[in-house]
């Protein structure tokens, strides 16, 4: 996929997808756009390689302390040290549920 273009990514589309496309993005192009941002969040994901809590550097990407957490469309992974930084990370994340939920 390096070194390939918009155009070359269009060339390998068939004429319903092109159609399809075109009206998208003559109305704003809302769909190409959640499925960019949504590969760009999932690139992001795979990246983090640091606990999420405390920024050590995590040895690998199945490190035992990980969390899926977030909707559907949104779901995000989060690796962690150790336990210690897992738990206080899930602390963070009641309060600040609990906080959205208050409001
Ligand atoms: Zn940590």
């Amino acid at each position: 996929m390096e070194g390939m273009k918009v155009k070359d990514m269009v060339n390998i589309l068939s004429y319903g997808q092109l159609v399809k496309l075109l009206k998208d993005l003559s109305s704003g192009g809302h769909h190409v756009r959640n499925i960019v941002e949504h590969r760009i969040q999932e690139l992001e994901v795979e990246d983090r390689k640091v606990c999420a809590f405390c920024g050590s550097p995590v040895s690998s990407n199945d490190s035992p302390y990980t969390l899926l957490f977030g909707s559907k469309d949104f779901r995000k992974k989060a690796s962690f040290c150790g336990l210690d930084c897992m738990d206080s990370f899930n602390k963070n994340l009641r309060l600040f549920s609990q906080r959205k939920l208050e409001k």
